[in-house]
């Protein structure tokens, strides 16, 4: 039996008109700034992607591009800068940023009421105790994702392999505020086969191209694929989708899975942050 596939394109598109109708009802057009240090073309590409979409939903978006060799002081200048503005409602600094740089005092500096992206210690500490406001996007996704199965979180065995900030802990995080038990892999787990085949839910962020076999995967779970590798010019996931689709009940493919909602999420977090809800 071969598993439903998890349209994360049609889905972000349904989210983006969802978006279009409540803009309506505003006044005012929610804008979002992006910051980029240096010219890395990948994320060049990233930011070009999310003007598109800002684009396609009507809201405001600048892009304030900085020289890669520029001081932290400059840049957590023209972030606090940011922070005043009245027609700005979310903003993000784009990673990854020169080695000189310290990220998490670039995060700090964004104040929490426009971390569009999700990831001020406040907005995190604020997951962490249940109390979900502006949550990170590609989690926020993956959440949809699992929504749209149809089947319920609660007391579900949820695994996360990968425990970055930036996906695994949080995703972890928000599968255990809807009642699912939770277990967390990494690189240090002893016997990673045998933890991913209890698996309900599994979620897979560790970036090595096509890790997860059909082996480890329980019949008839949830397979979200985060990861993106790029393998002779094509972008590849962390699950081997052709067999793993044979046993999971439902499947993200790459591309066209956690992506589009990733960047569908940043635009309802800008919403969210511009209508202070
Ligand atoms: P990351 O910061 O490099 O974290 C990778 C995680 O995977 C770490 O927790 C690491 O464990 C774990 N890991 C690495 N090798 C492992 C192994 N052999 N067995 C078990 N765990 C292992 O990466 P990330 O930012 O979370 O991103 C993960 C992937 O998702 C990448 O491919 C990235 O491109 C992709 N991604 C996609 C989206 C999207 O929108 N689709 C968004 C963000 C990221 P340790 O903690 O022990 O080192």
């Amino acid at each position: 039996m071969s598993a439903e596939l998890l349209n994360g394109s049609r889905l972000a598109q349904r989210v983006r008109s969802q978006i279009r109708k409540k803009l309506k009802k505003l006044t005012f057009t929610p804008g979002l700034a992006v910051v980029q240090v240096g010219t890395d073309p990948a994320s060049t590409l990233y930011i070009k992607h999310k003007q598109r979409d800002c684009e396609k939903v009507h809201f405001h978006s600048e892009v304030h591009r900085l020289p890669a060799d520029i001081t932290q002081e400059s840049l957590v200048q023209q972030i606090e800068m940011l922070n005043t503005r009245s027609d700005i409602h979310g903003m993000l600094v784009q990673m990854p940023l020169p080695d000189h740089i310290d990220n998490e005092a670039v995060i700090d500096t964004i104040v929490p009421h426009k971390d569009a992206d999700g990831l001020n210690p406040v907005n995190l500490g604020n997951l962490l105790i249940n109390r979900e406001g502006v949550t990170p996007c590609t989690p926020t996704g993956i959440i949809r994702l699992i929504e749209l199965t149809g089947e319920k979180i609660e007391g579900r065995h949820a695994v996360c392999i990968g425990r970055s900030p930036l996906v695994g802990k949080p995703v972890g995080l928000m599968l255990l505020n809807r009642n699912a038990t939770v277990t967390y892999c990494h690189s240090r787990t002893v016997d990673l086969r045998v933890e991913a085949q209890k698996a309900d839910i599994l979620v897979v962020a560790i970036g090595k191209s096509e890790f997860i076999t059909a082996d480890m995967v329980k019949p008839g779970a949830t397979v979200i694929d985060v990861g993106i590798n790029h393998v002779d010019g094509r972008a590849v996931g962390d699950v081997k989708f052709e067999e793993v689709k044979e046993v999971a009940g439902f499947i993200t493919p790459v591309p066209g899975g956690v992506g589009p909602m990733t960047r569908a999420m940043l635009l309802e977090n800008t919403l969210k942050l511009a209508i202070g809800g």
